[in-house]
């Protein structure tokens, strides 16, 4: 199943679940295991303007010399397939995974995000996944501008020095040093700050503070607010990690 550069449907009867909050707020991996659980579809925005930024990157190391125009050129070659239970996006074909995930692109993606015309590209491939599956949608926007009418609107927020360690946790393999984490908080906050027009909590999200909460305890509750919302309470399955 692919989303094509076809005109955005309407999401019929399809469950949307948006998952919005800051980087390194746990949203992605959070939003994955939900949509695993309820056998839903992830969609993560992010990843889409990540390979925005990543196309663009190949065309031109200029960076501050981009405008919306160049990047738009690239984003033709950008797919949006369905892998397993995640919507990913693809360039010229291929899984470009690892590639969304690295520095150049994350020091970048920022940029890319504040131009209009590449939030609307993002917004439509978004919108037209969810006419396809029931999806747990991550981003910043996800419940404010998005779907600002979605099932569920969940707002995921942590202590920054507690993202910066988890996301260490994750790329060293090993619990960080202090003076590590404190370099990696510099960077996080310092990314807030150019996301901060785009992260909007919507008046109608749910607040969950994960600062204390295993991922475990973050999932469950939003898959038991998922379930309150979708008047679906008798599925007992498992959390399968
Ligand atoms: O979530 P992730 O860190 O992968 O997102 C990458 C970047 O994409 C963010 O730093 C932000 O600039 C942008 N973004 C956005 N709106 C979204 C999702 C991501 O502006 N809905």
């Amino acid at each position: 199943m692919s989303v094509s550069s076809t005109p955005t449907s309407a999401r019929g009867n399809h469950v949307v679940i948006a998952i919005d909050g800051p980087a390194a707020s746990g949203k992605s991996s959070t939003a994955q295991w939900v949509a695993r659980r309820l056998s839903y579809f992830h969609v993560d925005s992010g990843a889409l303007y990540r390979a925005a930024t990543l196309v663009q990157l190949a065309r031109s190391a200029a960076i501050d010399e981009w405008t919306e125009a160049d990047v738009l050129a690239g984003v033709s070659r950008i797919g949006f397939v369905a892998a397993e239970h995640t919507f990913v996006p693809t360039v010229g074909g291929a899984n470009v995974d690892e590639e969304l995930r690295s520095g150049e692109v994350t020091r970048a993606v920022s940029l890319v995000a504040t131009m209009p015309g590449v939030r609307a590209w993002v917004n439509e491939r978004v919108r037209q996944a969810a006419a396809l599956q029931h999806v747990v949608v991550d981003g910043r926007d996800i419940g404010t501008v998005v779907f600002p009418d979605a099932d569920l609107k969940v707002f995921l927020v942590a202590d920054p020095w507690e993202r910066a360690r988890r996301r260490l946790i994750q790329r060293l393999g090993r619990h960080p040093t202090d003076p590590e984490i404190a370099e990696e908080t510099d960077v996080i906050v310092r990314r807030d700050a150019r996301d901060a027009t785009q992260t909007v909590q919507a008046a109608d999200a749910v607040l969950i503070d994960t600062t204390y909460l295993t991922q475990e305890d973050q999932v469950e509750r939003i898959v038991a607010l998922a379930r309150a919302v979708t008047h679906r309470p008798d599925d007992t399955s498992a959390v399968d990690g």
